[in-house]
């Protein structure tokens, strides 16, 4: 399975793939309810850029969070940990970025000697992640940064900073774009960020909530507003898994979705149905 930045989270029960999905699910999901029906029709056509109200939120949620079960969040780690943690796991696998952090962690006993030591040397140690050179000079640079912005290595200053300063210091880093610097406000410092990857903006696309399948410093920012606050963190967790099992690129399972009347894209059955009668 694809990583985006979920070393933070555990899930109470195992994904569920489309092909085990259970008879309650497949009855409660057809589109083919004269209540679905009335409730697509209600919401059709979906308003461009939202937002849903704040009714819609609950029960928008509670579909994603009924069908992909309970998120259940990690102990927090370091600030500066986490912002290694999800370069590392920038284009690969979850269990090679795993890998390569824990040689890392091992091979350094601190961050300040691993900024000792060099970009060839952190390079070495997470080569099994992949991107190595590109990882690791990103990382000694942002150290390197770091000692020079605060005398020590630590990203604890963010704490201090308003949440637009954090967000923007985030993104004056060479190599650290919104999704970084969203996942690491989200995750690691509790703030109000909504980190967008691919799979959170293709589902947010199709059902209204982007105008366009993107993830730009506007679309964060976009979400950020758009989201409860307080539903930051399980809305950004639910739609990746939603991307994952059901959303797909190409082919998504739509007949067992459980947000299928929000839905705007074409392969919808139930927006297809709608359409044709
Ligand atoms: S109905 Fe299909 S395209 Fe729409 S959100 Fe659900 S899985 Fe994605």
């Amino acid at each position: 399975m694809r990583r985006s930045f979920d070393s933070e989270i555990s899930m109470s029960r195992p994904f569920l793939p489309p092909l085990q999905l259970t008879n309650r699910h497949r009855l409660d999901l057809v589109p083919n309810s004269t209540a679905q029906t009335t409730r697509i029709k209600a919401a059709s056509p979906m308003p461009q850029n939202g937002p849903l109200e704040p009714g819609e939120w609950k029960s928008f949620l509670h579909e994603l969070r009924s069908f992909h079960g309970k998120i259940e969040r990690r102990t927090k780690r370091d600030t500066l940990d986490s912002l290694v943690e999800i370069i590392l796991s920038q284009s690969t696998l979850d269990s090679l970025s795993e890998q390569a952090y824990r040689s890392l962690k091992s091979s350094f006993p601190s961050w300040e000697s691993a900024m000792q030591a060099g970009p060839s040397k952190i390079e070495e140690r997470i080569r099994v992640g992949g991107l190595s050179r590109q990882k690791a000079s990103r990382i000694h640079r942002i150290l390197l940064d770091l000692k020079i912005h605060f005398g020590e290595l630590t990203l604890r200053p963010l704490d201090d900073m308003d949440r637009k300063t954090a967000w923007e210091y985030l993104l004056s880093f060479d190599g650290i774009g919104p999704k970084t610097a969203a996942c690491v406000l989200l995750f690691a410092c509790g703030r109000s960020a909504f980190p967008i990857d691919t799979h959170v903006s293709r589902v947010a696309y199709r059902v209204g909530l982007l105008p366009k399948q993107t993830a730009t410093v506007q679309d964060h920012e976009r979400l950020r507003l758009l989201v409860p606050r307080h539903q930051h963190y399980v809305c950004h967790r639910t739609l990746v898994l939603h991307g994952r099992a059901l959303c797909r690129p190409s082919q998504p399972e739509c007949t067992y979705c459980p947000i299928q009347s929000w839905c705007r894209h074409s392969h919808c059955p139930a927006r297809r149905s709608l359409l044709q009668g």
